[in-house]
């Protein structure tokens, strides 16, 4: 018999070795299709009697990466279209969706006949979960072979077996650990915590695995044999008693009951380990089509797993400009920013010429990558060789003359615009035609700038966020003259440094800025209404954001706050920052000295460690304090969100993002917003537009202006529509007006 994504070859000794290697994708997927013949190679093997066990393999260089975008997507779109003409129905096809996977698995686990996963590359989410069915796994020692089961990130868990399979192989409280984190194991780590049998160099995987077989491995899973304990002795032991009425504590602790997934986790497995297998399997079945139907895995999968891999595919490259041919990068100013995207593009492989005002400041910028280098040697990610081959690529100099063969130049000089226009002409006089320039400004708009060159059509904005190493996120910035090559190199060049781009039309901020200062003003504005600091970044925790808002403009730097406030009222008049706002910063800045992080004083205070950092006690007496008891926090979380929200929309409604993937996306990205909510936008959607409008008016009564709806929200409230749907990413894009 012949597979479409699979090849089975039986050798002498009646080993059936599958290796699924898909011919149209890069990485192996489910998909129904490859069910369908999953299942089919069971019954093949099974009836087969030449067939004595199997070895399933990859044929790539990863395992696989889990389930296919258009699966998920698929049983979204049917639980919708069920959903109208018949609820319950649609629950039941859901469920039955739901339980494919699981029960194919146990089919494999009950088939009679001896499987061994041979686990060659990262190997997640279901393929992981097929892998713990099988009855032996052999896993490579190569640095690339990652284990996880990492759904909790996008709002769901494993639903095939995951977690009734982990919870009888290892210890409850690392078999949550691992789940409710996503958490990503080393094949050493799986191997202490039982999850694989054996761990081998990469050449010996298959052999390992068909000596599994010829040893006798049993074909029956440990839980089917009579007299089954999990580790640990199960639910109704001293330890469990110990463990179980604090987990969900904890859960609490970390996630502030954001993430109803994680809590499912902890229900599959308490309950799932005081029953028969198969019983649990249909638990876990049953909370996996409750947990789906939430909003919070609809909006997670929505942003973080479809729209954040579109969007790194060139969801939004121009059509028709052919794919660009990136082999030299020019990088001038190899200061702080410079210098981190100097590496991050010679990691992508790119040779990148580092200019700075000397050849000094210039080799600064390398020593800067240097560091990194030794940093990821030292801690395993990184090997000497690759670490070399990477500085080999970053050249610094002085001489200007060396961009003459750049296919693209960030500029990430001093933030002043007479420096940038400057560098901007330095550079034209020796740019190649056709070679794009970028500007990595994070306040100057890229139309003013542009004006500087006399190819504004070849100009674009750049946007990347600190640290540049570990921030995944790029805004790429379209100024009101860049052309469509200008767009389609600068998103080929953040994909070949592995970030997501977000594409946003010229503005004050950009996206994530504008974003980011409404959440800190919303800060300074409680903090003048005396609500007492520490309540204000717990109920930003507690909204599920990752930082608080005085904790972040700590780490941004107060004093860069006054200077950004000061440059609007010079540009935009005194209108452009609330006088409230200006006298509590210059009051940091200029009479207190408290600058942020950087100083080791700011909204904290930063001692010397093992200390840790805590809130500075002299804000109480900045404003008269109101009593903690008279603060209601649900609202604090609103307030912080709901100000984010509203900009977020500002800019949908101005033609600044004009696709709400982006505003999502870059909103988690670029600034954590609470992730369960699928980011900004999604935020709005999954409550409804005219119940997020009824709370902004709410809102702008008590606390002022800036809650007040906009028009286009107005309009959508009253139309009933939302942003996915009125922005539809997929068919034609409306208008805002
Ligand atoms: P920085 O002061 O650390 O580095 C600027 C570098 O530019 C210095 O090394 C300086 O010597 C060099 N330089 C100045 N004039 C030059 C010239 N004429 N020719 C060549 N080199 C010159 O500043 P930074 O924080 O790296 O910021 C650089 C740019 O990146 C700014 O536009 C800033 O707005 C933007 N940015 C900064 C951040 C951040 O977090 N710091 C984030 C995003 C964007």
């Amino acid at each position: 018999m012949t597979y479409k994504n699979f090849t089975v070859e039986t050798d002498a000794d009646g080993i059936a070795l599958v290796t699924w290697n898909m011919p149209d994708k890069s990485m192996n997927v489910f998909t129904v299709e490859v069910m369908d013949e999953i299942e089919a190679i069971v019954d093949a093997t099974v009836a087969d009697e030449a067939v004595k066990g199997v070895v399933f393999t990859s044929g790539k260089a990863a395992f696989s990466g889990g389930a296919d975008l258009t699966m998920i997507k698929g049983m979204f779109s049917m639980l919708h279209e069920e959903k109208v003409k018949d609820p319950a129905n649609a629950v039941q096809k859901l469920f039955d969706a739901a339980g494919r996977m699981s029960w194919l698995w146990r089919k494999i686990e009950t088939n009679g006949k001896p499987w061994v996963s041979a686990i060659n590359g990262t190997c997640m989410g279901g393929a992981f979960e097929l892998s713990l069915a099988c009855h032996g796994r052999v896993a490579s020692n190569a640095k690339s072979v990652k284990l996880a089961l990492p759904e909790v990130k996008v709002g769901i868990f494993p639903g095939a077996g995951g977690t009734q399979r982990v919870s009888r192989l290892t210890n409850a409280q690392d078999a949550l650990q691992m789940m409710t984190t996503g958490q990503t194991l080393t094949p050493q780590r799986a191997k202490a915590m039982n999850l694989v049998h054996q761990v081998v160099e990469p050449d010996q995987l298959i052999t390992a695995a068909k000596q599994m077989i010829k040893d006798g491995l049993k074909p029956v899973a440990p839980w089917d044999e009579k007299g089954f304990k999990a580790p640990g002795g199960g639910i109704w032991t001293p330890a469990s008693a110990q463990l179980w009425p604090a987990a969900p504590a904890i859960l609490r602790r970390e996630t502030a009951g954001n993430y109803p997934a994680a809590l499912a986790i902890l229900k599959c497995v308490y309950e799932g380990l005081q029953v028969p297998f198969d019983t649990g399997l249909r638990i876990e079945q049953r909370y996996f089509t409750q947990i789906v139907q939430t909003t919070e895995a609809f909006s997670m999968i929505r942003s973080l797993f479809i729209s954040l891999q579109e969007l790194g595919k060139g969801a939004r490259r121009p059509a028709g400009q052919p794919k660009s041919n990136l082999s030299k990068i020019g990088v001038v100013g190899a200061g702080f920013m410079g210098a981190s995207i100097a590496y991050v593009t010679a990691a992508a492989g790119l040779p990148v010429v580092l200019i700075d005002r000397d050849m000094e400041a210039a080799n600064k910028g390398k020593s800067v990558a240097e560091g990194l280098v030794t940093g990821a040697i030292g801690k395993g990610k990184m090997t000497k060789e690759a670490g070399e081959k990477l500085l080999s690529l970053i050249t610094p100099t002085e001489d200007y003359g060396s961009l003459s063969d750049a296919d693209l130049v960030i500029e990430a000089v001093f933030e002043d615009r007479d420096v940038k226009k400057a560098v901007i002409e330095k550079v034209e006089a020796v740019l190649a035609e056709g070679a794009i320039f970028a500007s990595n400004t994070s306040t100057l708009p890229i139309t003013g700038l542009a004006k500087n060159s006399k190819r504004p059509e070849d100009f674009i904005g750049v946007h990347f966020f600190s640290p540049v190493e570990k921030m995944m996120l790029t805004e790429v910035i379209v100024g009101e003259q860049t052309g469509d090559k200008a767009l389609a190199v600068a998103l080929d060049y953040v994909s070949m440094i592995k970030k997501t781009p977000i594409v946003v039309n010229d503005t004050r901020g950009f996206f994530v800025n504008r974003c980011v200062f409404r959440y800190i003003n919303e800060a300074y504005d409680m903090l003048i209404e005396g609500v007492p600091a520490v309540m204000i970044e717990n109920a930003a925790k507690m909204a599920g954001m990752p930082v608080g808002p005085l904790s972040l403009n700590d780490e941004v730097a107060v004093d860069l706050s006054q200077k950004i406030m000061k440059a609007s009222i010079a540009d935009l008049g005194a209108e452009a920052v609330v006088p409230e706002h200006m006298s509590l910063i210059n009051k940091m800045v200029d009479e207190l000295d408290r600058r942020g992080r950087k100083n080791g004083k700011g909204f904290y205070d930063y001692p010397a460690k093992p200390l840790k950092k805590s809130l500075w006690p002299g804000l109480k007496d900045l404003y008269p304090q109101q009593k903690p008891a008279d603060v209601d926090v649900t609202v604090l979380k609103q307030r912080l969100l709901v100000t984010i929200a509203l900009e977020a929309a500002r800019t949908v409604e101005e033609g600044i993002v004009t696709d709400p993937r982006e505003a999502d996306v870059g909103s988690i990205l670029g600034f954590g917003f609470a992730p369960y909510t699928g980011g900004a936008l999604s935020y709005i959607d999954g409550m409804g537009v005219k119940v997020f409008v009824e709370l902004c008016e709410r809102l702008a009564k008590t606390y002022g202006s800036h809650f007040a709806p906009t028009p286009l929200l107005k309009d959508m409230a009253a139309k009933g529509e939302t942003f996915y749907g009125r922005f539809d990413p997929y068919g034609a894009v409306k208008t805002a007006a």
